[in-house]
C-alpha cells in the first residue's frame, strides 16, 4: 500500500491549500464550498472552531518498523513509503521550526513506525532542540537498539521517552510482536533510566486472552523500577482492519484487574490535556495511567496535531482527510504559507474521532503510517 496524497480527498485539500496560499477559487465550476474561516480571527496559533488549541506536535519519522505487532502490522509488513516521498531531514526541521516559531507548538514527540530506524535521528533532535523557544522533545519507541545509543540521544537533547512493552514473558512477546526481542526492550528501559531520562514511561496494549492477565505484573514491574506505566486501549488502527469492540480490553476491565492487587485512586487534575487518566497506586506517589481512547475519549481536550513522514498534516489519528504540506514545501512555499495551511486545516478539526458514530470508518492508513 502506498499513500499518494493525490488520492486523498482532493477537493478538501485543494480548498485548504488555496486558502492558505491566497489563491482565489471562487467560480470554479463544481468546486466544493470552501471551509468557512471567518471566526478564526487572526490568531497565530493552531486553534479550531471548538475552542481547542494545538500545542503538541506528533512527528512520524518513518512508516517502517522492526516489530510486527499483531494489533498494528501484518506479519509480512507493508509496502513502505518510497524514500523520495518522505520529508528529508532539512524539510522536517523546517516544518517543525514553522510549527514552533509561527504556530506556538510547545512539544514535539518523535514517533513512527519505529523512529529509531530513521537515520540521522540524533541530528534531527539536536536541530529541533536548538529552536527557540525550545520545545519539549520526546520519543515513542519500541526500544530495539536504544540501549547502546541512549547517550547519543540524551546528548542530542532528548528530554523524555516512552517505551512500548506489552508483556514480560518472552514467548508472549514473540506472539504479539512476531519477533523474539524482549531482552532488547528491557535493556532499553534500563538504559533510558541510567541515561537520566525521567520519567521513563511504558506504553502497554492489552489483548484479550493473550496478555490481559499480565496487567498487575506489568504494574509491579514498573513500580519496582520507578517507571510510569500507561495502558492504551486497543484502537481500530490495525492494517488488517480486524479490531473489534467486543474483543478489545476496556479501561474498565484494566482497572478492575489492577484493583484486585492495588488500591487505585483517581489523581484529580493530573490529566491536564494529557491523554492518560492517572490513578495513584496504593496511596501514591506512584501512578498508573489509562489511555481510554475508545471507551472514554478525551477529544474535547485534544491539543495534538500530526505530521506524517511523507509530509501530510492530520488533525486526528482517525482523520480521513489529510493536508499536503510537502507539496507546498517542495513547490517553493514560504514559511508563512505553510503556517497558513496548517492553521486552516486545524480550524476544520472535527470535535471528536467519531469511533462511536455508526458512520465511523477506520482511516486508510494504519497506525504505523500515521505515527502513534
Ligand atoms: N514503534 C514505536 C513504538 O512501538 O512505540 C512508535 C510507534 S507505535 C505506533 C506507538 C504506540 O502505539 C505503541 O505503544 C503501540 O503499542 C501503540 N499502538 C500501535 N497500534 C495500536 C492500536 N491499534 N491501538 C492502540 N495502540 C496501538
Amino acid at each position: 500500500m502506498t499513500h499518494s496524497p493525490s488520492r486523498r480527498c482532493p477537493g478538501y485539500i485543494g480548498w485548504v491549500t488555496a486558502i492558505a496560499l491566497g489563491i482565489p477559487r471562487v467560480g470554479v465550476s463544481g468546486a466544493p464550498v470552501p471551509p468557512d474561516l471567518s471566526g478564526r480571527g487572526d490568531s497565530p496559533y493552531l486553534i479550531d472552531r471548538h475552542g481547542r488549541r494545538g500545542r503538541d506536535l506528533r512527528v512520524s519519522l518513518t512508516d517502517r518498523c522492526n516489530l510486527r505487532c499483531t494489533y498494528c502490522m501484518p506479519a509480512e509488513g507493508l509496502d513502505w513509503q518510497p524514500a523520495d516521498d518522505l520529508l528529508s531531514d532539512d524539510e522536517l526541521v523546517r516544518v517543525i521550526s514553522v510549527a514552533v516559531h509561527r504556530l506556538g507548538i510547545q512539544e514535539i514527540r518523535f514517533t513512527g513506525g519505529e523512529p529509531l530506524l530513521r537515520k540521522g535521528l540524533p541530528g534531527i533532535i539536536a536541530r529541533v532542540g536548538a529552536l527557540r523557544p525550545r520545545p519539549d522533545l520526546s520519543l515513542t519507541t519500541n526500544g530495539i537498539g536504544f540501549a547502546r545509543r541512549a547517550h547519543e540521544f540524551v546528548d542530542a537533547g532528548l528530554d523524555r521517552i516512552n517505551i512500548s512493552l506489552d508483556t514480560l514473558d518472552p514467548d508472549t512477546f514473540e506472539r504479539i510482536t512476531r519477533r523474539r526481542r524482549l531482552p532488547d526492550v528491557l535493556a532499553a528501559l534500563d538504559a533510558a533510566a541510567a541515561a537520566g531520562l525521567t520519567p521513563v514511561k511504558i506504553n502497554a496494549v492489552l489483548l484479550r486472552g493473550v496478555n490481559d492477565h499480565e496487567a498487575p505484573d506489568l504494574l509491579r514491574f514498573a513500580l519496582d523500577r520507578g517507571y510510569q506505566l500507561r495502558f492504551i486501549e486497543q484502537m481500530p488502527l490495525d492494517a488488517g482492519h480486524v479490531w473489534s469492540r467486543d474483543r478489545m480490553v476496556t479501561a474498565y476491565e484494566i482497572l478492575d484487574r489492577l484493583s484486585a492487587h492495588f488500591e487505585l485512586t483517581p489523581d484529580p487534575g493530573a490529566r491536564l490535556g494529557a491523554p492518560a487518566e492517572l490513578f495513584r497506586v496504593d496511596g501514591g506517589p506512584s501512578t498508573v495511567g489509562i489511555i481510554a481512547s475508545v471507551t472514554r475519549p478525551f477529544c474535547g481536550d485534544c491539543d495534538r496535531t500530526r505530521l506524517t513522514a511523507d509530509g501530510q498534516i492530520r488533525t486526528c489519528l482517525f482523520s480521513r482527510a489529510e493536508t499536503d504540506l510537502r507539496a507546498i514545501l517542495r513547490g517553493g512555499g514560504t514559511d508563512e504559507q505553510i503556517a497558513r495551511l496548517w492553521r486552516a486545516t486545524t480550524w476544520g478539526k472535527l470535535p471528536g474521532h467519531g469511533i462511536d458514530d455508526p458512520t465511523f470508518l477506520q482511516p486508510d492508513r494504519p497506525m504505523s503510517a500515521i505515527g502513534g
